[in-house]
């Protein structure tokens, strides 16, 4: 084995979260722990937010509605929030920021909002949320790129492409992209890509679910006409996410929900009906009470990364990223998925297989032996993850593993064992150097030596097999 390369030093400690002394028992005796290694699906709740909410909690009152001093109070904090929202995102004038449920909600508000006739664009490698919502639209999904370039590259030719089809190229279109890849963490050319659809007038959104967490994002900078992003991967898990950006489409689209907060006036029409009078501010897709913890929470989170310097933590976090890289490349079974390759710049999710192991098995595994929290399965992604494991054939349940039959797994070490799905380790601004550290060994060790307990397949998942004695 190859001397071990210490960490830079932590040129920034981790951020406090919540969790980090939380012990979980071992299967093999004893507690440790918990290493929170899937910060990609959820990220734990930053103490300065947990903090935050716990102080304005007692003066939680109705938004918008009360006349009472802690409903002016809440309608006052849930509109600072939207306006350091959109400080943090860098927006434009004239720019909404629309408070949502999360990031599947926010695509899902746009997708319901764009005009009739809009021709969207959206590559096939995208997280589902990104990829499914339009299927209302005219959708062109782009094949798999292989390098930054070339995505931009294959927007440019399939937008050209419509407005010679299209002649005079009247429809607007839309394009959708990911800032950061869930599955192999690598940035995609979002500045690129925003100007070739500018160039074809076509607009776009970018999906920052997992970008906004690990790295500032600036609307204007990037040129992009919406961002969408989730509270909950940004250490704001008050159910709560984000679409700002360009206010024409949104204010001219039918409200997202039909509801009160989101209409100004109703009366009856003299044809036995109602008329409305809907909101053209983000109220028009706020229908309902507003989820003025969860807005609060999340503009808590953008303050608390603004403050600590988000270039910092970026900076550490690259160093996380080096290390777990270089500690997966020892071990010469793992194989780490990429769609563009070792140089490209990345966040902190890394996917990888492991070769002779399921990766349910080895999931599992890390958990109950090493107390390492990490994903297995197809991470919402299946195209792009059939095209990185070259597995065109597979049917895999829901967002996770192929569908599992029930009792003991094959022993890795008797080989065979197929690798029918991925395992994702993922990490930001609260991990601490030993989980990674940890989580290095861990593989290592269960490569070398085997799992030291017996595991099955209960409903699909797998499990430490409790008959051991
Ligand atoms: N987009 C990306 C890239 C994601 O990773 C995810 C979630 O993992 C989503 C969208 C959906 O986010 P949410 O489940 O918070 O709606």
């Amino acid at each position: 084995m190859s001397p071990r390369p210490a960490l830079p030093s932590s040129v920034h400690a981790p951020l406090p979260v919540l969790g980090r002394e939380v012990l979980v028992p071992l299967v093999t005796g004893g507690e440790v722990g918990y290493a929170a290694l899937d910060y990609a699906a959820s990220a734990p709740a930053l103490q300065r937010v947990w903090d935050d909410v716990a102080s304005y909690a007692p003066y939680y009152g109705s938004v918008h509605r009360g006349a009472g001093y802690l409903s002016q109070l809440s309608t006052d904090l849930f509109e600072q929030s939207r306006a350091t929202v959109a400080e943090f995102l860098g927006c434009r004038p004239g720019d909404q920021v629309i408070f949502t449920r999360s990031t599947t909600d926010s695509l899902n508000l746009l997708a319901a909002a764009v005009p009739a006739g809009t021709s969207v664009f959206v590559f096939e490698t995208e997280h589902h949320a990104s990829l499914l919502p339009w299927r209302q639209a005219d959708v062109t999904y782009l094949g798999a790129p292989r390098t930054p370039a070339q995505a931009v590259a294959t927007l440019d030719r399939a937008l050209a492409a419509r407005a010679l089809a299209a002649r005079a190229a009247d429809g607007p279109a839309l394009v959708c992209v990911t800032g950061a890849s869930n599955v192999t963490g690598e940035l995609w050319p979002v500045r690129e890509l925003a100007a070739a659809a500018h160039a074809h007038g076509a607009r776009i959104v970018l999906d920052a679910a997992q970008l906004a967490p690990h790295h500032p994002v600036d609307i204007a900078e990037l040129d992009v006409d919406w961002v969408a992003f989730s509270g909950h991967k940004l250490y704001a898990p008050f159910g709560s996410g984000v679409l700002a950006g360009r206010a024409d489409w949104l204010r001219a689209a039918e409200p997202y929900l039909a509801g009160g907060g989101a209409s100004r006036r109703v009366a009856r029409s003299a044809d036995g009906g109602v008329d409305v009078d809907w909101h053209t501010t983000a109220a028009r897709h706020e229908a309902g009470s507003p989820n003025v913890i969860g807005a609060y929470a999340i503009a808590s989170a953008c303050r608390a990364l603004t403050e600590a310097g988000f270039d910092l933590l970026v900076e550490r976090e690259q160093a996380l990223v080096a290390r777990v890289r270089a500690g997966l490349a020892e071990v010469p079974e793992v194989r780490v998925l990429s769609l563009f390759g070792d140089d490209a710049p990345r966040v902190g999710v890394v996917s990888f297989v492991v070769e002779g192991w399921n990766s349910s098995h080895f999931a599992a595994a890390l958990s109950a032996e090493y107390g390492i929290g990490v994903r297995d399965g197809l991470f919402c992604a299946h195209p792009l993850l059939r095209t990185l494991l070259g597995a065109a054939d597979q049917e895999p349940g829901e967002c996770g593993a192929p569908e599992a039959a029930p009792g003991e797994l094959p022993d890795p070490s008797a080989g065979g064992a197929p690798t029918l799905n991925a395992i994702r380790v993922s990490f930001g601004a609260g991990t601490p150097d030993e989980h990674v550290e940890r989580f290095v060994d861990a593989v290592r060790e269960l490569v070398s030596d085997g799992a030291k307990w017996r595991y099955r397949t209960e409903d699909g998942r797998c499990v430490p097999d409790r008959d051991q004695a």
